[in-house]
C-alpha cells in the first residue's frame, strides 16, 4: 500500500522548503522526499548576506530555522531516503523508495545541482566540494583549490580563517571571475596563497588510497608541475541533478526543467522549482519564487481536479 499525499516534494532545499509551507498552508498533505539534510546547498553557505531580513546569517543557520517553521506546518520530512525511481505517468504520481512508494496527484521537482567533479574522473577522500562541511580537516595544511569564480575565491578565505596553512588556486582560464573585491580580500593573504592562471588538475597521485600529490598542466606554456598537497577544494560550477526525470520530464540541452510561468512542467500535475528550472539567476530568493508559484500551482491544479473544472 503506497503512503499517499496530496503533494510530493522531490528534494528538500531552500525550493522545497518553500513550496511545503505553502502546501501546508493549503491543508494539503505534504511529503519532503530529500536524499540527505533538508537545507541543500545553502547549508553550505559560510554567509548568506542578501536575505531580507538578517544581516548575516549562516546558511545552515537559516536553513534550521526554515525546517523547523515546516516541520511545525506538520509536513511530512523524509530525509536520507533513497527515491530509486519516480513515475509521472497518469493521475497519480509515484517515488518508489527505499522506504516503500509514496503517491500523489502532484509531485513538485525541486532537486538543484550539485558541483562539477574533476574532468580527470579522480576521486579519494581528499577531495571536497564544501570547505565548511570539511575543511576543518586541514587546519595547518596545504589545499589546492580548483575554479577562480566566486565560490572558488570565496571558499579560499573562509578555508584560510579556519587555519588552512596555504592555498593554491587554480583557474583554467587566464583569469579570475570572482568579484574584484574578494580578489582583493584573498590577496591580502599575502604569501599564504598563489594562484595560477590557465591551470588545470592533469593527474591526483595517491599511496595508499590517500592524495600525496597533484600534477598540474598550464595550458599556455605547457610546462608540468607537481605540488604536494593535502587536500582539494572543487568549484568548477553546477549540474542540474535530474536523473530521476530526464526521460520523462522536457529539459534544456543543459538538463535544466522547462518550465512555465506557473512553475507547470510538460507533464500535468508535475511543477518544478529552484536551481533546477532553466533561469538566469540562481539565488535563495529566486529558489523561494519558484517554491511558492510551484505550491500555488499545486493547489490549484488539486482544487481543479477535485471539482473536474
Ligand atoms: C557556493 C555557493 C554559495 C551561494 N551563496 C548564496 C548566497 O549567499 N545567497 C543566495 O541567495 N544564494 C546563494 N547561492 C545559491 C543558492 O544556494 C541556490 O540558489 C539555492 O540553494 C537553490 O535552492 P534549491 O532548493 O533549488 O536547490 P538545492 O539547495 O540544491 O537543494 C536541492 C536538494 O535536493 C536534493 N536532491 C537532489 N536530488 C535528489 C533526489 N534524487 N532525491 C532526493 N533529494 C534530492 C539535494 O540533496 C538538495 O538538498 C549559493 C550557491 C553556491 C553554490
Amino acid at each position: 500500500m503506497d503512503n499517499q499525499y496530496d503533494v510530493i516534494i522531490l528534494g528538500g532545499g531552500i525550493a522545497s522548503m518553500t513550496a511545503a509551507i505553502y502546501t501546508a498552508q493549503a491543508n494539503l498533505k505534504t511529503v519532503i522526499l530529500e536524499k540527505s539534510i533538508c537545507g541543500g546547498l545553502v547549508n553550505t553557505t559560510f554567509k548568506v548576506t542578501n536575505f531580507p531580513s538578517k544581516t548575516e546569517i549562516s546558511g545552515q543557520e537559516l536553513m534550521e530555522q526554515v525546517r523547523d517553521q515546516v516541520e511545525a506546518l506538520g509536513v511530512d520530512i523524509r530525509e536520507v531516503i533513497e527515491v530509486d525511481s519516480i513515475s509521472l505517468k497518469g493521475d497519480l504520481k509515484v517515488a518508489q523508495t527505499d522506504e516503500g512508494n509514496f503517491s500523489a496527484p502532484v509531485m513538485i521537482l525541486a532537486t538543484g545541482r550539485k558541483p562539477k567533479a574533476l574532468p580527470i574522473g579522480a576521486e579519494c577522500e581528499q577531495i571536497h566540494y564544501c570547505a565548511i562541511c570539511d575543511g576543518s580537516a586541514y587546519k595547518g595544511k596545504r589545499v589546492l583549490v580548483v575554479g577562480g569564480g566566486n565560490s572558488g575565491v570565496e571558499e579560499s578565505q573562509y578555508l584560510l580563517s579556519s587555519g588552512v596553512a596555504h592555498i593554491t588556486l587554480i583557474e583554467q582560464m587566464g583569469r579570475l571571475f570572482a568579484s574584484k573585491q574578494s580578489q582583493a580580500e584573498l590577496r591580502s593573504h599575502g604569501n599564504k596563497v598563489d594562484v595560477h592562471l590557465n591551470t588545470l588538475v592533469e593527474a591526483i597521485l595517491t599511496k595508499d588510497g590517500k592524495l600525496t600529490q597533484v600534477q598540474l598542466k598550464n595550458t599556455e606554456t605547457d610546462t608540468v608541475t607537481k605540488l604536494n598537497i593535502d587536500g582539494i577544494f572543487i568549484y568548477m560550477g553546477h549540474d542540474p541533478q535530474n536523473g530521476l526525470f530526464s526521460e520523462a520530464v522536457s529539459l534544456t540541452p543543459q538538463g535544466y526543467i522547462n518550465a512555465g510561468a506557473h512553475m507547470e512542467t510538460n507533464i500535468p500535475g508535475v511543477f518544478a522549482a529552484g536551481d533546477i528550472v532553466h533561469k538566469k539567476y540562481r539565488q535563495i530568493t529566486t529558489a523561494m519564487h519558484d517554491g511558492t508559484i510551484a505550491a500555488l500551482s499545486s493547489a490549484d491544479y488539486i482544487r481543479k481536479i477535485q471539482h473536474k473544472i
